[in-house]
């Protein structure tokens, strides 16, 4: 009789675990969080996710989390309740959402973390994001072009800026820009003069703008007043480069006797793009966000019906927790000689947005 009732009862949990997995109708709710509206590749992310759901029948609740980590959380237990299969969420904050996603578990909600990783929680199932130690890769390799490090130049004035501590591609960013500048710095080539190099002294908590320019104004101030002229700044995204260029302009730097610093950048906003066409911001990385969002939604699409979940890699990302499955997508280094190949003929802008 024991030996019966606990045969039927693991039936039972069997039974319900195998009705979790494969309860999937058609025209599903998928439930998308993003981090912020103000900085423009979010909105692009949130729009193309959209289109590319709706395009193949699903129901879809976007919400822009205002980077607040309450409002994320609440907007993540606002779908479970809606009845949402799958999550695809770009946390705020990496590792404030552990509780909320013991929740989807229960529920059976499949969680997919978009672009940023979920930290330190088993219930993050699939990951879809950009090579993000690449795109530091490219951010260095920029600077070190542009300056001719790689023909022998130097030596050079470098500052470093990071992005959010909270956002692991910020880890990875800064980690794959360092990998190429360390060895510069280490035989002098690139000099650090105000010798702030780890990540917690140049990161800029949430990538605000506003806080790197205030950082780098009183960089400029304490080491490059006289002639000691800065060269290049080594900046994590667009949104800081912005930040960082007007601190520049302020401080006399765009002229032909005080060059603007090389300042890379990433995402490729067209203000940020606008400036690479007017020769002040020297680079961007392009993150192509119609196919990262194809990539999710095609995750979302093999969840639904069951079907083996399209990733490229099982071992780059480990969450603290376990290595999480991933779909990366290639960044692309962009400048004045290539965006119009790779920004404009491939349809990403029209001609028109970047003058
Ligand atoms: C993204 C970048 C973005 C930054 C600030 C990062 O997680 O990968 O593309 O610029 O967040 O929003």
């Amino acid at each position: 009789m024991k030996i019966y009732k606990t045969l039927t009862t693991s039936l039972t949990v069997f039974t319900l675990a195998t009705f979790a997995n494969c309860a999937y109708a058609a025209g599903e709710l998928i439930g998308i969080t993003l981090p912020n509206k103000t900085e423009a590749r979010w909105v692009m992310d949130g729009n193309n996710i959209v289109q590319n759901l709706k395009a193949k029948g699903y129901k879809t609740d976007l919400q822009y989390s205002t980077y607040d980590v309450a409002t994320q959380i609440a907007q993540i237990e606002n779908m479970i309740t809606s009845g949402a299969k799958v999550l695809i969420v770009s946390p705020v904050d990496a590792v404030t959402l552990s509780n909320v996603l013991q929740k989807a578990k229960l529920k059976g909600v499949k969680v997919i973390s978009y672009d940023r990783l979920i930290m330190k929680t088993a219930n993050v199932d699939y990951y879809a994001t950009f090579d993000n130690h690449q795109v530091g890769v490219l951010q260095a390799t920029s600077i070190v072009q542009k300056l001719g490090l790689d023909a022998g130049k130097g030596p050079f004035n470098i500052e470093l800026f990071a992005g959010s501590l909270d956002d692991n591609n910020a880890h990875m960013v800064y980690a794959g820009a360092m990998s190429v500048l360390n060895p510069y710095i280490a035989k002098g080539k690139l000099v650090v003069r105000s010798k702030q190099t780890t990540l917690t002294k140049v990161a800029t908590l949430r990538w605000d703008g506003a806080l790197a320019q205030a950082r780098m104004d009183n960089l400029l101030s304490a080491f490059y007043s006289g002639n000691n002229r800065i060269h290049a700044v080594l900046s994590p995204n667009d949104n800081i480069a912005t930040g960082l260029i007007s601190s520049l302009k302020g401080a006399g730097y765009g002229t032909a006797k005080k060059p603007m610093p090389i300042v890379p950048g990433q995402d490729a906003q067209i203000s940020n793009v606008k400036a690479i066409a007017r020769g002040e911001q020297a680079s961007t990385v392009f993150k192509d966000t119609r196919l990262l969002a194809k990539a999710v939604v095609d995750m979302v699409d093999a969840i639904t019906k069951n079907k083996p979940v399209p990733v490229n890699n099982t071992k780059s990302y480990n969450n603290g927790n376990k290595f999480v499955a991933t779909y990366l997508v290639k960044p692309i280094l962009v400048d004045k000689t290539n965006f119009d190949a790779v920004l404009i003929k491939s349809g990403y802008y029209k001609a028109k947005q970047i003058k």
